[in-house]
């Protein structure tokens, strides 16, 4: 079986969360709640831990959200990093607040001497700074040389914040440098991984709504993952953030790094199938989240062809017009009502899980 080589990247600790190195990339996604509505926000800080995001970004707009990050930062199961636009201020307030990580784009932060304290204060309390370096907000001077908002661009703009933390030693660094354009972030990532040794957050920026942006998002991060590019990962979706924890897991488990549940494998559908098979295997998908067995599972339309079809998975229920078969390893092994048939395949599921003598929890 092919494997992903993944480039080492230096790395850096964000709270009790490693991003870099050798280590697992790393989960992210951003709250949509007011910060400063504490209530709000913690609630869904803890949905988007529960859904397995091991770094969750608030906006710091204002005082107000500086304010709150202190009593989130408390309360939250996973670092939070503070996403700051324009205000130097609010960033070194946040890092006194308990922010594991600061984002910023340095085009916006104030000049060289606001960047420079930021580091100062970053080193003094070990707070890692992603330089977001965004095509909608590149230099005029970069726009002019390379003709437009292109991936040299969005480099060279970060080589220059690189570079100025670089001169006064400051190394605790996260690079990102987001297009909505696909093409333009494939290419920009792919240069500066070659320039330097800094771990990478990857994401395709404003990739549009559920539907497009998974698709934007799969083909944009998964393809940089699949060349060993990349530590750490947020796929941006209009949409609730817990979707896009979902989103990442999936890419991930989809290129073998990482595994949170059962791969699911369903046919496609055809004349011969009798049920409503889209419900069936959406009932399975949930069932299957429970899971952390390393298996596939199918979810045939028939019963006839679906074990045939379904021969690489280990587990597998069909649906025919009265009955259901649960088949294992190419095999029939059982006959079921159709009614029963997701209960049979979480006793397969729950059998499978004590054969392999532990929880879910521990693979
Ligand atoms: S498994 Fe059966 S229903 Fe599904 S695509 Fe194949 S033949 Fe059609």
């Amino acid at each position: 079986m092919e494997n992903i080589t993944r480039r080492e990247t230096s790395p850096v600790q964000v709270g009790g969360v490693t991003i870099g190195g050798n280590m697992p990339v790393v989960i992210q996604s951003m709250t949509n709640t007011k910060t400063a509505d504490l209530q709000a926000t913690l609630d869904q800080i803890k949905q988007l831990a529960e859904a397995g995001c091991e770094l969750i970004r608030l906006a710091v707009p204002d005082d107000e959200a500086v304010q709150a990050f202190s009593y989130l930062a408390r309360k939250s199961p996973v670092p939070l990093v503070a996403d700051i636009h324009f205000d130097a201020r609010l960033a070194l307030e946040a890092m006194e607040n308990g922010a594991a990580k600061i984002r910023i784009n340095p085009g916006n932060i104030g000049g060289r001497d606001k960047l420079i304290e930021l580091a100062r204060k970053a080193e003094q309390l070990k707070v890692p700074i992603r330089v977001g370096v965004n095509a909608g907000s590149l230099e005029k001077r970069l726009l002019d040389k390379h003709g437009g908002a292109n991936a040299a661009a969005l480099v060279e703009s970060a080589l220059g914040y690189l570079d100025v933390l670089e001169q006064i030693g400051f190394s605790r660094i996260v690079v990102s440098l987001k297009a909505s354009n696909v093409l333009t972030t494939l290419k920009a990532y792919r240069l500066i991984s070659e320039q330097k040794p800094y771990p990478l957050h990857l994401g395709v920026t404003g990739a549009g709504p559920l539907r497009t942006g998974l698709i934007k998002g799969a083909i944009g991060i998964g393809s940089l993952l699949a060349d060993g590019i990349g530590d750490t990962i947020r796929v941006s979706l209009t949409a609730h953030p817990v979707e896009e924890v979902r989103a990442a897991k999936q890419i991930l488990q989809s290129l073998g790094l990482n595994r949170y549940s059962p791969e699911l494998i369903s046919c496609p559908t055809c004349g011969r199938c009798a049920v409503d098979l889209v419900a069936l295997v959406n009932e399975a998908e949930a069932l299957l989240e429970n899971y952390r067995l390393p298996l596939k599972v199918a979810v045939m339309g028939c019963v006839v062809n679906g074990p045939g079809e379904a021969k690489e998975a280990d587990l597998g229920i069909s649906a025919g017009k009265k009955h259901g078969i649960v088949f294992s390893h190419g095999k029939v092994v059982r006959t079921v009502d159709l009614d029963y048939l997701l209960d049979a395949l979480k006793e397969e599921l729950d059998r499978e899980t004590a054969r392999h003598g532990r929880t879910g929890e521990e693979f």
